[in-house]
């Protein structure tokens, strides 16, 4: 029987074809350039004579942030999901980040607390830290030895169709307008893609928009590292109730070019650490020590803030009339409260989605339900993670039903248990990781350990690096 989570299974564990297909696509059009973007590209270039990227940034080089994609001097983590994408999809892509400058950071080197009290560490995952911009470089550089890959700077600038299907792409380049016919389009344009727009221009269905207010405040600085430092790799700590009664967070994490990348988050009209001194008298006295040690070091640049409004879905599942030959991808279909690290490995999913969905031999003059399908499993996998506390919070907690007040209970019980129980914290990882579907935390045997790990007794907290008098 086919389950959410054996579809999800099948999407996380898709790696390229063993035997290469046969070409079914002339050319296929990514629209945008970045992650989500190179991501479909390598798996449409198994099924396109050509698959060509559209991106309107000039690319700049060195793995710095860049105007099209203004969340880019954020620290990005890249989750488990997102890093097994990239090994499968380029194999000995670890090794050569790692050789490139990336730090691997193993389970004995990544700390996570609650208010500063360590969790236990039952999952073996390694990851992968590096900047955002660094990681789309990378992956850019893979992608130049794919040869039936090309690129084009130009801004997209609508889509043309037949009766039944997407027919070409419109664009402007360099000041010359020009018209790229294509045999499938895929929206990579992020969360202010226009597609929507173009759709319901053309008589099409508009997909429906879902938001949940989130409004996540982002403060990040760079921290020089000195070389090869030991200890911890990576350190996040989320703090509960603190600020009355808005959670917030800080991570630190070892990054390319000797830094630590600094963050720390926070909902509503809290601004942590938005300015340098605030940055790091907050990480020397109110996270645990990591966290002071990583901002010892010179602090390299500003501190660059952003703000997040909400979480999104568009529900193209939902449309009636959608033109055949079009899938979107990335942050055009979902963007995620980034405090959960989602976005890159969902887009690395629907990639795997996409290549699973072109392997099972579709009739492409039909819309692409299947794949559409297939997609929603990992968004709503990933949605209701993320967006179940926002949601709560912006309703109110009394407005909850009986049913949903006691999922909650039984999550936090879940949430509790991981922090000091190894088997249950394994399943909260892979599943907090995307490797594993959320339903698997709702199995008896989890369940169970949870309620039975109430009688466990939490650890201390780690103290701060300097304690406050
Ligand atoms: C503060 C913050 C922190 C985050 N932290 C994490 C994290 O820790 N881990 C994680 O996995 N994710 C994180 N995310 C989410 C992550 O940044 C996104 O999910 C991811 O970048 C989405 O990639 P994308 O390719 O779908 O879209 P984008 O990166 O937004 O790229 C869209 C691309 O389309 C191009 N484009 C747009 N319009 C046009 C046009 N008309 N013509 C041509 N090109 C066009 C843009 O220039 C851009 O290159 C975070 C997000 C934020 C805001």
């Amino acid at each position: 029987m086919t389950t959410a989570a054996s579809t999800f299974h099948a999407i996380t564990s898709a790696g390229p074809p063993v035997t290469p297909p046969a070409k079914s696509l002339g050319t296929a059009v990514v629209l945008g350039g970045s992650i989500a973007g190179l991501l479909a590209a390598r798996v449409l270039a198994d099924h396109a004579a050509t698959v060509l990227v559209m991106e309107r940034d000039e690319l700049p080089e060195g793995g710095v942030p860049r105007k099209g994609v203004p969340q880019g001097g954020q620290a990005h983590v890249l989750l488990a999901a997102g890093g097994g994408f990239l090994e499968r999809w380029f194999p000995g892509f670890t090794d050569r980040a790692i050789e490139a400058g990336a730090c691997l950071v193993t389970t004995d080197r990544v700390a996570v607390y609650d208010d500063g009290v360590p969790r236990v560490n039952g999952a073996d995952v390694r990851r992968l830290a590096l900047t955002r911009p660094f990681l789309e470089d990378l992956v850019r550089a893979e992608l130049r030895a794919v040869p039936n890959v090309k690129s084009l700077t130009g801004r997209v600038t609508g889509l043309e169709f037949g009766d039944t299907a997407v027919t070409a792409v419109t664009y402007e380049s360099a000041g010359v307008s020009g018209v790229e016919p294509a045999d499938l389009v895929v929206d990579a344009m992020g969360r202010a893609s226009r597609v929507s727009d173009w759709l319901e221009e053309a008589g099409w269905d508009r997909p429906p928009m879902v938001r949940v207010i989130s409004g996540v405040n982002y403060a990040t600085a760079f921290f020089r590292r000195p070389p090869g430092t030991p200890g911890v790799g990576l350190a996040m700590n989320l703090t509960g109730s603190k600020y009355g009664g808005a959670a917030s967070g800080a991570i630190a994490m070892a990054v390319e070019n000797d830094r630590f990348i600094v963050v720390q988050g926070g909902y509503g009209d809290f601004r942590p650490g938005s300015t340098a001194a605030d940055m790091v008298a907050r990480c020397r006295t109110e996270h645990p020590e990591p966290f002071g040690r990583a901002v010892e070091g010179e602090m390299l640049g500003e501190v660059a803030t952003f703000r997040q409004a909400d979480s999104r879905r568009r529900d193209f599942c939902s449309c009636e009339r959608l033109p055949a030959r079009l899938v979107p991808v990335g942050d055009a279909v979902a963007s995620f409260n980034p405090l959960y690290a989602q976005g890159i490995s969902s887009a690395s999913l629907h990639a795997g989605a996409l290549s699973l969905f072109l392997r099972s031999e579709p009739d492409l003059d039909v819309p692409a339900r299947a794949f559409l399908d297939l997609q929603r499993v990992v968004v709503d996998a990933a949605w209701s993670i993320s967006t179940t506390g926002d949601a709560a919070a912006a309703a109110g907690a009394g407005t909850r039903t009986l049913a949903q007040r006691v999922s909650g209970w039984l999550v936090a019980r879940v949430v509790a248990a991981s922090m000091t129980d190894a088997p249950v914290n394994r399943v909260f990882v892979e599943v907090t990781q995307m490797l594993r579907h959320p339903s698997e935390l709702a199995r008896p045997g989890i369940l169970l350990r949870s309620l039975l790990a109430a009688r466990h007794r939490r650890p201390d907290p780690v103290p701060p690096l300097v304690r406050e008098p």
